[in-house]
């Protein structure tokens, strides 16, 4: 398909559709560009803010016949810029909000316009949860389409372990209910294949009665030992706790003495979803490790659990994402040396221990596969310009060099933009052929490409 710009008339295009159509001269047009992270600054050849299902289905028309880039963007929050283009079209979910709660069967049809803090917030006034990741401002379409580890990993799974069904416009334009019995193979890859197969306009989820939870952060000092006995305790830990461990710099928060500032630490947000006085016994060793910094954990409601963010703040990072089996104290002390030894703004290594409940799927009953992964390792650091970031890249690798061990796959929410083999690590196994079939099935075209890639296969098994 020949890329012809010219025959995107924005006229055409904004008789067609409900949404707002914003193009390059527009009064919001740098707004509207503007993702999370920054160092995309891409200019798109038109922004359509899509108002419902028919406008997306007019969008990917449009896509499919001027042979544009598309990027389909719900929370603006990919790391890899896959939700903003040079050129391109973007499709923008964030004005698609609609939120439908059924108490009594404890289910929610959320549009993928919605924040996790937005959705949060709505269903923690009925006493319950979906859990997402650890920040209020990501988008519910990208987290659940990736697979989703938050702060209920452990307690309720992934976010695609509560997802029960999915609206979906396909490449031809047909919307699409899917779930277990109605076209289950696009049901199946969509929990954890990402943007592959379509643009999802509405997911169902189920809702677990999570209400207060005990959580918030837990400063400690980070130092081999420290770090060490941190992932021990949290895989010793009863499954009603999730932990996220960041090792980093010390940020000059105001309730930490402004001597510690920038020292290491393990900056801990923890989870407990259950009883309160069993959560105050299982944080318990954690707080024994050494005498916290700070130490902000008590009982709130669980949408609390999400950290003040600042909406102007668009960092520039490099991280990379891995899985590991054990953080023993020479890995941990590898962490240490290596963080100091970086100039970096903010540099950190985070910690997820998985298990629990998200463990208990079969590795093959989603496209997320990493089911028996014991600890997920994210590791970043923040740079100024490109040359710095050469530098960074570099001390972020040499970091994921020395942890490296038998489990190589990565986690497609996490990837940057590393290329074919990380997203192959992505997708062990079976699963990979699994994708690239479904993928021929729905868009043999590929044009949903801008994303964590899966070409569609050369023959369709089937
Ligand atoms: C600060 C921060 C914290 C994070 N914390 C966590 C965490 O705790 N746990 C976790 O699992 N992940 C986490 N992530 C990763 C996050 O899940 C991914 O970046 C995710 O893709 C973001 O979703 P989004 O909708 O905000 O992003 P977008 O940039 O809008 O979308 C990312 C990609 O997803 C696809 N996509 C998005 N919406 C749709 C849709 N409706 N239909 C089809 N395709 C779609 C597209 O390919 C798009 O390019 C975090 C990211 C950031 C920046």
């Amino acid at each position: 398909m020949t890329i012809d710009a010219k025959r995107l008339s924005i006229g055409e295009l904004a008789a067609q559709v409900s949404g707002r159509v914003i193009a390059p001269g527009d009064a919001e047009y740098d707004d509207a560009r503007t993702v999370m992270y920054g160092g995309f600054d891409r200019r798109p050849a038109v922004i359509v803010r899509a108002a419902d299902a028919r406008d997306v289905a007019a969008v990917i028309a449009l896509a499919r016949q001027t042979g544009l880039e598309l990027a389909v963007r719900s929370g603006g929050h990919s790391g890899a810029g896959h939700s903003t283009t040079d050129g391109g079209i973007v499709l923008d979910l964030r004005d698609l909000k609609s939120l439908e709660i059924d108490i009594a069967a404890r289910t929610a049809w959320a549009e993928t316009g919605l924040t996790a803090d937005e959705f949060t917030s709505a269903v923690n006034r009925h006493g319950m949860a979906t859990g997402f990741g650890d920040t209020g401002s990501v988008g519910i379409g990208g987290l659940t389409l990736g697979g989703g580890v938050g702060f209920l990993v452990r307690k309720h799974g992934l976010t695609i372990d509560s997802l029960l069904a999915a609206d979906i416009v396909t490449a031809d334009g047909r919307l699409l209910r899917v779930d277990a019995s109605t076209h289950p193979d696009l049901f199946w890859a969509i929990r954890g294949g990402g943007g592959n197969f379509g643009v999802v306009t509405r997911l169902q989820f189920r809702l677990h009665p999570v209400d207060r939870v005990v959580g918030g952060m837990l400063l400690l000092p980070a130092t081999a030992e420290t770090v060490a006995g941190f992932v021990a305790e949290a895989e010793l830990a009863p499954q009603d706790l999730t932990t996220i461990a960041n090792v980093m710099n010390c940020p000059p928060m105001p309730f930490v003495p402004p001597e510690l500032h920038g020292s290491l630490v393990i900056m801990a947000l923890v989870c407990y979803a259950g009883d309160v006085d069993a959560g105050q016994r299982a944080l318990a060793p954690f707080r024994s490790l050494a005498t916290p910094i700070a130490d902000l954990v008590q009982e709130v409601s669980y949408p609390e659990i999400f950290p003040p963010e600042d909406p102007d703040y668009h960092p520039t990072a490099v991280s990379r994402t891995m899985f590991v089996d054990s953080i023993d104290e020479g890995a941990a002390r590898a962490i240490v040396d290596r963080l100091e030894a970086s100039d970096a703004s903010l540099r950190v290594a985070q910690i997820r221990v998985l298990g629990g409940a998200m463990a208990r799927v079969p590795a093959d009953a989603t496209a997320f596969a990493h089911r028996s992964s014991r600890i997920m390792v994210n590791i970043a650091a923040f740079y100024d310009g490109p040359e710095d970031r050469t530098i960074k890249d570099a001390w972020v690798a040499g970091l994921v060099g020395d942890l490296h061990q038998e489990d190589h796959g990565a986690y497609v929410n996490f990837l940057a933009d590393e290329g074919a083999d990380q997203v192959r690590a992505a997708y062990p196994g079976r699963t990979w052929d699994r994708l690239a079939a479904v993928k021929r099935r729905y868009d043999p075209t590929n044009l949903f490409r801008l994303n964590q890639n899966v070409p569609p296969a050369a023959a369709d098994p089937a």
